[in-house]
């Protein structure tokens, strides 16, 4: 039988097992969560706010730019990076996970794929810099039938008018550049749908309502409003009627990194119950101690390693340039609910305590909830796995 030897144990490296700059980096992030953002969670929860101060924090750490390439000012990393950090981050506070993330798997993604060089010298240094992106698919009748949308886009002098309506758009409330899709050609149907770069203040364009929700309450979702906002011809972000390329490639990334915002909430509410039942004493002894409690934790494990294999893998064929829709997909379906799953034992493991606000579960259990709804719905994962399966 063949024995595993230090040359064949060295080549085949567990899948979790980082390389030393990889570690290093996610360590780092998750330092700064701990120390900076777990004080401030509570009242960002409370008030649906993030100050703009620790947004500021996340520009200096050089978490806002992790693929930019340095000749831009950003970090130069790789797409797994960008998952590190919104695990580590989510870990501590799943809104600042998903602010880093719809800047990082989304927005500087997009650029670093579709823009021209002109784009990418005007856009990319300021992402790295101080600039809050946010992506603009969906609208309030279009959601899982994304490429429906009804913002309009038509041809005048100075380029292009937009006019239309967008919900739910993350980031919205810090964001200074937003990546809008709007159909230019309704007659061709998802042809016509163009991607457009539009700053904030562009006339015609106003961010409207701000959503007040179950979980991920500090970070913003907004209604956008576009009335006759004209954007110029060098605000086109890839080619005209070549929009719904960038939003599907681009949200086929962005998946994974939905999965490592809710494999780090579902690591962030591991670390608080195990924790809890090494101190909470019913009986006279630790709740740790009883066997029942220690097999429910220990299922818990099993499930976040599981959901952090299956992002992690993702998120390496997709550095590799090797097809990831599949896993993706099921990254995101398996980690959500994992997030689903191990909040709502966190919250039984804490009893009470964990049904209120003055201990941190309860919020995650809210949290949880959004990964099986944005970028894709559960179920819209199911049909993406299902018509590969019966291809
Ligand atoms: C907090 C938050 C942040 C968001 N951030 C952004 C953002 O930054 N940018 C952006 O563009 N969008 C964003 N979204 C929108 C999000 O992507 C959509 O809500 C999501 O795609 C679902 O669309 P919908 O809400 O219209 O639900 P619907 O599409 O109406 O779905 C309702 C239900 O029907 C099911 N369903 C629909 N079609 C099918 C089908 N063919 N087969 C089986 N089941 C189906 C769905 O699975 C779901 O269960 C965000 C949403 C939220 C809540």
């Amino acid at each position: 039988m063949l024995q595993p030897t230090e040359s064949t144990l060295g080549t085949s490296r567990a899948l979790t097992r980082l390389a030393e700059d990889e570690e290093i980096f996610r360590d780092s992030v998750y330092e700064f969560a701990d120390r900076e953002i777990r004080p401030l969670v509570r009242e960002m929860d409370e008030h649906a706010k993030i100050p703009r101060t620790l947004i500021d924090q996340l520009f200096e750490m050089g978490i806002m730019g992790i693929e930019i390439p340095e000749s831009y000012g950003g970090a130069g990393a790789s797409f797994f990076h960008s998952v590190l950090a919104v695990e580590a981050l989510s870990r501590v506070d799943p809104s600042i996970g998903v602010l880093v993330d719809v800047q990082n798997t989304l927005v500087i993604n997009a650029l670093l794929r579709w823009g021209n060089e002109d784009i990418k010298q005007r856009w990319l240094p300021k992402l790295a810099a101080s600039t809050v992106g946010a992506y603009c698919l969906s609208e309030a009748g279009s959601g899982s039938d994304a490429f429906a949308l009804q913002t309009r886009a038509a041809e005048v002098p100075d380029g292009y008018q937009l006019n239309g309506r967008k919900l739910w758009i993350t980031n919205g409330n810090e964001a200074d550049v937003f990546i809008v899709f709007a159909n230019i050609n309704p007659a061709s149907g998802y042809r016509g749908i163009t991607a457009f770069l539009v700053e904030r203040d562009t006339p015609g364009f106003t961010v409207g309502k701000k959503e007040d929700k179950l979980g991920i309450r500090a970070s913003s979702t907004c209604e956008l409003l576009f009335e006759d906002c004209v954007v110029g011809r060098d605000h086109v972000l890839g080619e005209i009627g070549k929009g719904y390329k960038v939003a599907i490639e681009t949200l086929n990334e962005g998946r994974i990194g939905i999965g490592a915002q809710m494999v780090g909430l579902a690591q962030g509410a591991l670390d608080h119950t195990v924790r809890y039942t090494k101190e909470r004493r019913q009986f006279g002894q630790a709740i740790g101690d009883f066997q029942g409690v220690q097999f429910q934790l220990a299922r818990m494990a099993i499930d976040v390693e599981s959901a952090r294999l299956m992002v992690y893998n993702a998120a390496r064929l997709r550095d590799a340039r090797q097809p990831f829709l599949h896993e993706a997909a099921m990254c995101k379906i398996l980690s959500s609910e994992v997030a689903e799953r191990v909040t709502s034992t966190a919250v039984n493991l804490y009893g009470g305590y964990g049904f209120v606000r003055d201990y941190p579960v309860e919020k995650l259990f809210r949290d949880a909830k959004i990964g099986q709804i944005y970028e894709g719905t559960s179920n819209m994962q199911l049909v993406t796995i299902a018509k590969q399966l019966l291809s």
